[in-house]
């Protein structure tokens, strides 16, 4: 088992990205700017905004939170997005989700202008992506596919399970490896026989929030494992059970673990995997900033 390693390919990507944003600065005497909109106070949201918000400042990316409060109303959210879509210096919007239950999610996200949706959530994006046309893709399945390229992985022909069918990830990795011409099928809740389409997969991509739900006799030998999950972990004993030693350690410092979807036993079993943490979600970052590059020259043409 070879692991593919997120965080060093993350990290080509992010010194490229710094060389071409300060080329950019010297030619265009401006840099890409990226807007976060994150409303409330889920704890998890606010770990991923900053880590966001340290590395669009680490490229030289201008960053800039835009944290509003749980209160505030759907008008006030709508005007303040109008506005970041009439400001020049803002080139890619990312509203993080999910919104507090309140909002109806696709009426706020319908407001974003599609030059500026960095993640590609907006129906325009979705059919570029499905129709093989699109110039960015969302951050974590373009990360899924960056990774799997970067290891020279082969994915024509490969059966692959995406498990999960959310429109951030599962829907869109399915199609983005459809048209890479794998066999992809896209496994949920109600699917019958999981166990059975797991055991035939070349290639798993684990994307539903359960901690260490694939175990090693749902997967076959030599299987391509990507763990999507981000789980965070405070029991010691499901700790003990799900991660590498050196989670248990840093357990033991931090009082908390934070894992994937798959567990240990199964990625024994695997050819490649991703580790969590350390893996797509390192990807997941890179190819925000990636993309904010992207739509800045879109914009600055
Ligand atoms: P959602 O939480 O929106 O959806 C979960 C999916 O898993 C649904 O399609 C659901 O099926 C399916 N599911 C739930 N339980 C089961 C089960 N027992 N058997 C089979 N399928 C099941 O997914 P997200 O894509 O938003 O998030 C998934 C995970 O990925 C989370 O841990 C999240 O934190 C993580 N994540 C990580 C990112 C990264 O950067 N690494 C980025 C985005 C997410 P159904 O549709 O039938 O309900």
């Amino acid at each position: 088992m070879e692991i593919l390693d997120g965080k060093l390919v993350a990290k080509n990507i992010i010194e490229e990205v710094k060389t071409e944003v300060a080329n950019l600065k010297e030619k265009t005497g401006k840099v890409p700017g990226l807007t976060v909109v994150i409303v409330g106070e889920d704890p998890a949201s606010q770990v991923y905004v900053s880590s966001k918000d340290k590395l669009a400042n680490k490229v030289g990316i201008k960053s800039n939170l835009e944290i509003l409060s749980e209160n505030v109303s759907e008008a006030k959210l709508i005007e303040k997005i109008e506005e970041l879509n009439r400001d020049t210096d803002v080139n890619g919007i990312l509203v993080q989700l999910p919104l507090p239950a309140k909002f109806d999610t696709w009426k706020i996200l319908s407001k974003l202008s599609p030059e500026k949706d960095v993640d590609c959530f907006l129906p325009e994006s979705v059919g570029n992506i499905i129709l093989n046309r699109a110039k960015i893709f969302p951050c974590t399945p373009s990360g899924i596919v960056k990774i799997l390229d970067n290891y020279k992985i082969d994915i024509q022909g490969k059966n692959v399970i995406v498990l999960g069918r959310s429109f951030i990830v599962g829907k869109p990795i399915a199609a983005m490896l459809t048209n890479r011409s794998a066999t992809v099928t896209i496994c949920h809740s109600k699917t019958k026989d999981l166990k059975g389409h797991l055991k035939n997969a070349d290639i798993i991509i684990a994307a539903i929030g359960i901690p260490g739900f694939i175990i090693d006799d749902m997967v076959k030998d030599g299987v391509i494992l990507v763990d999507v999950g981000i789980n965070r972990l405070d029991k010691k004993e499901e700790v003990l059970d799900m991660c590498s030693e050196k989670q248990i350690k840093l357990f033991d410092k931090k009082g908390y673990a934070i894992t994937g979807d798959i567990h240990k036993t199964a990625f024994k079993k695997s050819s490649f995997y991703t580790p969590v943490p350390g893996g797509i979600g390192k990807m997941t970052v890179a190819v925000l900033m990636e993309n904010t590059v992207h739509l800045f020259k879109e914009q600055n043409r």
